[in-house]
């Protein structure tokens, strides 16, 4: 597992989720548009397990990670512990990780192909699991990062619904960095309005309050929350 520059000792978890929910709830209340508080995921890459169970002790129970193996190395001991807690991949996915994916989370944020939709909707028939998907869109269009870019999102649609594909909540995105991001949370909500997809996962530490603006219904915090990662 990798180090973290700054470890959270676990007593500022506690600290640090209180604060965090008091701005989401500042943030709710600011917006326009009615409707519950978004969700807080607790982007927990890198953190070890006391951190995540100090987490969970002070009542995170939406966790995101970015690597299946990662996640398989640490989740499955707290989950039989926790079993209340709700775990979201949020980084990319192979269709070769498909059968491991399924098994372990029960969101998956990150559906950017019909290769993985398939691959997943295949594994979520075999296990009898109900996944929660998210398709990730790329609306910053950069080559390096994963997404469907936003003029390929309507086949991606059309193909859940033509096959009838189960389990598709929302869209995801993760605006270019160092820019406004207000103008991707903008579209996202656009776009999720059009497909009449309820769910909007968007928002890091740095921009959740905006996002929240834009009718985030899950925010993704790890900084925040855990302290600065060295990677
Ligand atoms: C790490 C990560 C986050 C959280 O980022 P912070 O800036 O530390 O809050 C959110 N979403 C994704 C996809 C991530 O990889």
């Amino acid at each position: 597992m990798n180090t973290i520059k700054n470890p959270t000792p676990p007593g500022t978890v506690a600290t640090a989720f209180a604060a965090v929910q008091q701005q989401v709830q500042a943030a709710t209340r600011a917006r326009l548009t009615q409707g519950a508080a978004p969700t807080i995921v607790g982007a927990s890459k890198t953190q070890g397990p006391q951190v995540l169970a100090a987490a969970i002790a002070a009542g995170l129970t939406h966790f995101g990670e970015n690597k299946v193996q990662e996640a398989q190395g640490k989740w499955p001991a707290l989950k039989e512990a926790h079993p209340h807690t709700v775990l979201h991949l949020i980084g990319g996915l192979q269709s070769n990780k498909a059968v491991e994916a399924v098994a372990l989370f029960d969101v998956i944020e990150t559906i950017d192909r019909e290769k993985i939709a398939d691959a997943v909707a295949n594994e979520m028939a075999k296990q009898s699991r109900d996944v929660k998907l998210l398709i990730q869109v790329n609306t910053g269009e950069e080559p390096q990062k994963g997404g469907v870019a936003p003029r390929d999102l309507p086949a991606l649609i059309a193909h859940y619904r033509k096959n009838k594909l189960p389990g598709l909540c929302g869209l995801m995105c993760v605006p270019p960095f160092d820019i406004n991001p207000a103008p991707h949370f903008a579209l996202l909500q656009k776009l999720a309005a059009e497909y009449e997809l309820p769910w909007l996962s968007m928002g890091m530490s740095s921009d959740y309050q905006i996002a929240i603006r834009f009718g985030a219904t899950h925010v993704r915090i790890g900084t925040a929350l855990f302290g600065e990662r060295s990677i």
